[in-house]
């Protein structure tokens, strides 16, 4: 017998308190933080689903990892550690650890990136597109058509367009091309071996390198296991080193599936080109064997990985973000379909329509959970992509709210909480009014902006 209730597969260790505060205190910190959600002090957050980067609860053994961290400086087994853990799942000649997805990010593109460059992903993470940009590269996002439609039931939402991609492949100077496993900035959506295959056949047909941004390489390969034709009776490890076989190296953010508060790593096969990585990482980051980490965040990484593939925690994963997307859904919430790995996305666009995008619907809705329920989630729409470089705004393609699941660190009667919550904003949708901005500055305007509510 297969019971239906998700039992969180872990028991609790250790408590953080969460404060309890009343609507005119939540209504008082909006005003202080000029309504921008970036602002407040954590500590006056419920529920707090900004983002699923590194908020994360570790295990007993990361803990424990934490004791044994060895902090010499050069070849600590605290480092060997990290790199076999990396390796097992991802056996690529040269592991370079940094201290976030961006380092690894920002080593790799100041090498191979550059003016007159293309380099396409499904769709490409902020800061991965900030860094091509930064060199003078051009980043395109060639996801599948299917990746862009909210209410899309495709099995495999993060696919590369094949053929927008051979195009680009002919037409433009293309130093790498990326994939991002799932795909985050488009809802947490799988890619597919299939998909990862024909994308690496074309790679191979122009002479060029894949990369995947690998950050929740587990969520997919487990959407892998239970959506892809075939694949239901393989191990997780296996389908990730399938995964990682199709690719020439990866850039990687620890702070998502592998569990860890901090870090993450570049990998690549390429002898000539990590060389040059390497020294880079030793002019900005640290010596080849810590990169800007400490020993014991190295042991917590590994041990993390190890964790991350299990398919116990894989299954508990995918259907709690799934059991709060299924809640919102039955009180009549529109959310993004299928539910991905990481988050639930509200469509705050088709939730508020009275509500003109210049006037930030998901903001709007972001603000109400607060002031209602304490809960913080992340506009992921016209306030954070409406500004053009010129100054003028436009809507954004959609106007979500994402409500991002941190690791292990929430029990169902959170989730159930929170749905609870919605349905109570979205049941006096009508009566939420939009917001001003009364101060921003040029560039990612989404993380200090202020607002003024329009009355
Ligand atoms: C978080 C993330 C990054 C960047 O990693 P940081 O550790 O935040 O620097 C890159 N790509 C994707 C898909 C991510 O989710």
């Amino acid at each position: 017998m297969t019971f239906r209730t998700i039992m969180e597969p872990f028991r609790i260790h250790s408590v953080e308190p969460i404060r309890m505060s009343t609507r005119e205190e939540r209504s008082a910190c909006l005003e202080a933080a000029g309504f921008n959600l970036f602002r407040l002090r954590s500590e006056d957050v419920a529920i707090d689903l900004l983002t699923d980067s590194g908020t994360g609860a570790m295990s007993r053994d990361q803990w424990a990892g934490i004791q044994r961290g060895d902090e010499s400086y050069a070849g600590s087994p605290s480092w060997f550690r990290f790199e076999a853990a990396v390796k097992h799942l991802f056996p690529y000649e040269h592991v370079i650890p940094t201290h976030q997805g961006r380092a690894a990010e920002r080593i790799l593109f100041s090498q191979i990136a550059g003016p007159g460059k293309t380099i396409p992903n499904n769709t490409h993470f902020d800061t991965t597109r900030a860094n091509i940009e930064f060199t003078g590269a051009t980043a395109v996002d060639l996801v599948i058509a299917e990746g862009r439609d909210p209410a899309s039931e495709h099995p495999f939402k993060g696919n590369m367009d094949l053929a927008a991609l051979e195009l680009v492949l002919e037409t433009a100077d293309v130093p790498v091309v990326f994939m991002t496993v799932t795909n985050n900035a488009g809802g947490g959506q799988p890619v597919s071996l299939e998909n990862l295959a024909g994308v690496r056949a074309l790679c191979d047909r122009f002479g060029v390198p894949l990369f995947l941004d690998a950050c929740r390489f587990a969520e997919n390969a487990y959407f892998i296991k239970t959506r892809e034709p075939g694949q239901a009776g393989r191990e997780i490890e296996h389908i990730v080193r399938e995964m990682a076989s199709y690719a020439d190296g990866m850039t990687m953010s620890a702070k998502k599936d592998p569990m860890a508060n901090i870090g993450g790593w570049l990998a690549l096969n390429d002898d000539e080109l990590a060389e040059r990585c390497r020294t880079m990482l030793i002019l900005t980051g640290g010596f080849t064997t810590y990169g800007g980490l400490a020993g014991r965040d190295l042991e917590v990484i590994a041990q993390g990985l190890e964790e991350a593939v299990q398919e116990d925690y894989l299954r508990y994963r995918v259907r709690s973000t799934a059991y709060l997307a299924d809640a919102l859904a039955a009180a009549g919430v529109p959310v993004v379909r299928p539910t991905g790995g990481h988050a639930v996305f509200i469509d705050a666009r088709a939730l508020l329509p009275h509500i003109d995008p210049l006037e930030y619907p998901g903001h709007a809705l972001a603000v109400a959970l607060y002031r209602e329920g304490g809960i913080r989630a992340c506009e992921i729409g016209t306030v954070m992509f409406g500004r053009r470089p010129d100054g003028s705004e436009e809507a954004a393609p959609m106007d979500l709210v994402r409500l991002a699941i941190p690791r292990r660190t929430y029990t169902q009667a959170h989730f159930d909480y929170v749905a609870e919550v919605v349905a109570y904003v979205a049941a006096q949708a009508e009566e939420l009014r939009g917001l001003e901005i009364t101060h921003e500055p040029r560039q990612l305007r989404h993380f200090t902006a202020a607002f003024s509510p329009i009355r």
